[in-house]
C-alpha cells in the first residue's frame, strides 16, 4: 500500500514540529526517515499512524484519504525502540495478542503464530517469557507481533536503538531480508546514517521539521543538496572559505566540504598540492584515519584503505603535501565555519 503525504504541518503550541511535509512512499518500498534528534521523525511517523493529528495537509493510504481515519482503522503495524511486550504473557501469547483482540478463529491464530515464530527465527522459544530473551530476540518478537495482523503498512521508530552495535547490525540486515521477502510498505526511523543506508531503498533526510532531501543512499551521499545533508550523511571536513587548498589560490564562496576519502596525500611536492604535517595516525581496522595539520592550523581528516596507507607509510610529524580530489561548496554554507573536522571514525 502506498502512502502519500501532502503539505502536512504540525505545531506543538508555537513550536513547528513539521513544516510543509510532502512525501510519497511507494507500495512495497522501505524508506528511512533520517535526521538528528528533534528533527520531527517520530512526529511524522505518528501522524502517518494516526496517533497524532496534522494541523493541515492530507494523508492518503493506498489512494484513500486517511487524514481523519481512526488509528485502529488504518491497519498499521508499529515497532518502537522500547519493546512494549507484555511481561506476563509468553512469546506465543504476545504474538497472538492482536489476533485475539480481533477475534480471529483459534486454529488460524495458532497457525499464524507458528508461522511468525519461524519467520523471526524464534522457533522453540514460544513458551518463554520476554524476560527470558535477549534484547535482539525481544525486538524480533515485537516485529512478529506487529506483523501478526498482516498490516498494510509497517512503521518502525528506532526499533534497534536500544541494542548494542553488533546486534543492531545483525538485525538490520535481517530486517532488510525480511522486507525483500514480504514487501510490506515500511517507514523506518533512525538517527544513524549507516543504518539508514543499509536498510532503506530511499532515505528522507529531515532537519528542523523539514525534509532536506529525498533519494537513494548513493544519491544522497554523492549529491547532497545542502551543507546539512553533506555533514549528516557520512564523515566530512568543513574548512573555512579562506583555506588555501590549491597552490594557486583560495576557494571562492562558502565553506569547503571535503570527504575524508577524497583527500590525496603526496610525500613529494608535485606543484599543485599544498604543504601539511601529519598530526595523528589512527588505525580503524581496514581503514586508517590520518589527521593533517594545514599551514593555517586547520585540521584535515583523511581516510585511506590499508594498502594505500601502507604504501605511503605516514608517520606523525612528517611533512607531506595534500590535494583534495573533490570538494563541494554550498550556497547555504553553515553560518559559523567549523574550525575542526567533524569526521567520525567508521566503526
Ligand atoms: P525526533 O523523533 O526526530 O527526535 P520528534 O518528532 O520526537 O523528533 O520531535 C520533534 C520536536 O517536537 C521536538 O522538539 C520535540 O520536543 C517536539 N515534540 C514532540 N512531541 C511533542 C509533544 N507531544 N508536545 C510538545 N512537543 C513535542
Ligand atoms: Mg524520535
Amino acid at each position: 500500500m502506498s502512502i502519500l503525504i501532502e503539505n502536512v504541518e504540525k505545531h506543538f503550541g508555537t513550536y513547528q514540529a513539521l513544516d510543509n511535509i510532502n512525501l510519497e512512499v511507494k507500495d512495497g518500498s522501505l524508506i528511512a526517515l533520517l535526521g538528528p534528534s528533534g528533527s520531527g521523525k517520530s512526529t511524522l511517523l505518528r501522524v502517518i499512524a494516526g496517533l497524532e493529528s496534522a494541523d493541515s495537509g492530507r494523508i492518503y493510504i493506498d489512494g484513500e484519504h486517511a487524514t481523519n481515519l481512526d488509528v485502529r482503522r488504518r491497519n498499521i503495524g508499529f515497532v518502537f525502540q522500547h519493546y512494549a511486550l507484555f511481561k506476563h504473557l509468553t512469546i506465543r501469547q504476545n504474538i497472538a495478542f492482536g489476533l485475539e483482540i480481533r477475534k480471529s478463529p483459534k486454529n488460524e491464530t495458532k497457525a499464524r503464530v507458528e508461522e511468525l515464530l519461524d519467520l523471526v527465527q524464534l522457533q522453540g522459544l514460544g513458551d518463554r517469557y520476554p524476560s527470558q530473551l535477549s534484547g535482539g530476540q525481544r525486538q524480533r518478537v515485537a516485529l512478529a507481533r506487529a506483523l501478526a495482523v498482516k498490516p498494510q503498512v509497517l512503521l518502525l521508530d528506532e526499533p534497534f536503538g536500544a541494542l548494542d552495535a553488533k546486534v543492531r547490525k545483525e538485525l538490520r540486515s535481517w530486517l532488510r531480508r525480511l522486507h525483500d521477502e514480504f514487501h510490506v510498505t515500511s517507514v523506518f526511523v533512525t538517527h544513524d546514517q549507516e543504518e539508514a543506508m543499509e536498510v532503506a531503498d530511499d532515505i528522507v533526510i529531515m532537519n528542523q521539521g523539514r525534509i532536506e532531501q529525498i533519494g537513494s543512499p548513493a544519491a544522497v551521499y554523492d549529491n547532497p543538496s545542502s551543507s546539512f545533508v553533506m555533514s549528516f550523511i557520512g564523515p566530512v571536513n568543513v574548512l573555512s572559505r579562506n583555506t588555501k587548498l590549491f597552490k594557486d589560490g583560495h576557494a571562492n564562496g562558502g565553506d569547503l566540504f571535503i570527504r575524508p576519502h577524497d583527500i590525496e596525500v603526496l610525500t613529494n611536492e608535485n606543484g599543485t598540492a599544498i604543504p601539511a604535517t601529519v598530526d595523528r595516525v589512527i588505525h580503524l581496522g581496514w581503514e586508517v584515519q590520518v589527521e593533517l595539520l594545514l599551514e593555517d592550523r586547520q585540521l584535515l581528516t583523511a581516510h585511506f584503505g590499508r594498502e594505500k596507507f601502507d604504501a605511503l607509510n605516514l608517520q606523525p610529524g612528517q611533512s607531506v603535501f595534500v590535494k583534495p580530489k573533490f570538494t563541494k561548496v554550498f550556497g547555504d554554507s553553515l553560518a559559523e565555519p567549523v574550525a575542526e573536522p567533524v569526521a567520525e571514525p567508521v566503526a
